[in-house]
């Protein structure tokens, strides 16, 4: 069984009278323990077909399942529920929260965790958090960071509620070109500790660091490619 099997995904946005296929029937399936990239050009729908996977949205049509789970028709309520408990994002803007801390940061998807117990999750965080070389900025707060120890943050939180996938959407996008190979670097240790990733990027550059490359151009599918050589950081 696939972790993730996508078919015939198609998303239409309405703004007012205009619609705008973002995405015009994909299919894609992700098994347990990929490590995969998903490249395109500007506009091509690969956040909106993050969004869907990510469970953050529903298709207009098409079936997405997810642990063999149909989550295409979940309401709003059931879909968060899911992301909450099987997804983790990171996003090229980090997106903290500046008046908390670190700390407080890696902790937020706990507070929409029906399951999560605060007093394992701070001990999980702390490990997190020491583990991606923060356990000295836990009290500081966004703004006293680098890009990459922020980035580093996000990563922390994206992974305190054990999710089955992570998901990436142009992780390295705002970093400079070593900062963001310290990301690459966790992201494929995450990898070779079993999570599955999917690193939506423009850059040609981090594709080979995946197993597998998925390219996608005006909201289809344009073609795959599998790294026979997959690169490690060094
Ligand atoms: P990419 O991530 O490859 O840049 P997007 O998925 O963001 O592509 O966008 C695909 C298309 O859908 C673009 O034409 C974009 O303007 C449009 N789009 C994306 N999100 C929305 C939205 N929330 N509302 C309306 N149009 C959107
Ligand atoms: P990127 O291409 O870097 O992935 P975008 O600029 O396409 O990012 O989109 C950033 C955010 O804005 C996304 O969450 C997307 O859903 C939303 N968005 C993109 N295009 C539109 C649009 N035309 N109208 C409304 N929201 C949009």
């Amino acid at each position: 069984q696939y972790l993730i099997e996508a078919r015939n995904l198609v998303k239409v946005y309405k703004l007012g009278e205009v619609e705008i296929e973002a995405l015009r029937g994909v299919s894609l399936n992700v098994q347990e323990g990929e490590l995969i990239s998903v490249i395109g050009p500007s506009g091509s729908g690969k956040s909106t077909l993050m969004h869907i996977l990510g469970c953050l949205d529903t298709p207009t049509s098409g079936e997405y399942l997810l642990e063999g789970v149909n989550v295409s028709k979940l309401s709003d309520y059931e879909l968060s529920r899911v992301r909450n408990e099987k997804i983790g994002f990171v996003f090229q803007t980090f997106n903290l929260l500046s008046h908390l801390t670190v700390l407080e940061n890696v902790l937020l998807p706990v507070q929409y965790n029906p399951n999560g117990d605060i007093k394992s999750a701070t001990k999980r965080a702390y490990e997190l958090l020491e583990k991606f070389g923060l356990k000295n900025r836990v009290r500081n707060r966004p703004t006293q960071l680098s890009g990459g120890e922020m980035q580093r943050v996000a990563i922390a939180r994206a992974l305190i509620n054990n999710p089955k996938i992570l998901f990436a959407d142009e992780p390295t996008g705002n970093l400079d070109s070593k900062t963001g190979l310290e990301i690459l670097k966790i992201l494929k240790e995450l990898h070779k500790e079993g999570m599955t990733e999917v690193i939506v990027t423009h850059d040609l550059n981090i594709t080979r660091f995946t197993e597998r490359i998925i390219k996608i151009k005006d909201g289809l599918i344009e073609g795959e490619e599998v790294n026979r050589v997959v690169y490690e950081v060094e």
